[in-house]
């Protein structure tokens, strides 16, 4: 038998795959490992896909003014998409955390300004904004 999830070689009774720590009880064991190479191989052309159309999105954002909120949602779309659905692309868990982490930061930023702007309004001094 083989792990469904990385093509490692298995044996029956075994709870965990050793390679990627997958719950083998669960039925993820396989016994033909063609067909999940084939699932790997069609998961590593969608995963480059995802990401083509992930950095579009991004470079997008970048150029546009008008429809950066729409190239945005784009972005997060497709690189949370891909990201579930080729669960073994290091690359796009990679980025995927990448992408994640600016928008947190991208938020918290936000959230410090508007902290500093009614805290300038209550002390009647908004000069140093904008
Ligand atoms: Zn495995």
């Amino acid at each position: 038998m083989y792990c469904k999830k990385c093509g490692f070689e298995v044996e029956k009774g075994w709870k965990y795959c050793p390679k990627c720590k997958t719950n083998l009880e669960d039925g993820n064991m396989e016994p033909n490992k063609k067909v999940i190479m084939e699932k790997l191989e069609s998961e590593k052309k969608n995963s480059w896909i995802y990401l083509c159309i992930f950095l579009i999105n991004i470079i997008a954002m970048f150029i546009s003014q008008d429809l950066r909120g729409l190239f945005f949602v784009g972005a997060l779309i497709s690189i949370s998409t891909g990201s579930l659905k080729c669960p073994n692309s290091k690359i796009l868990q990679f980025v995927f955390c990448l992408f994640a982490i600016a928008v947190v930061l991208y938020i918290l930023a936000i959230i410090f300004m508007l902290f500093t702007c009614i805290h300038t309004i209550n002390t009647w001094d908004c000069s140093g904004i904008g």
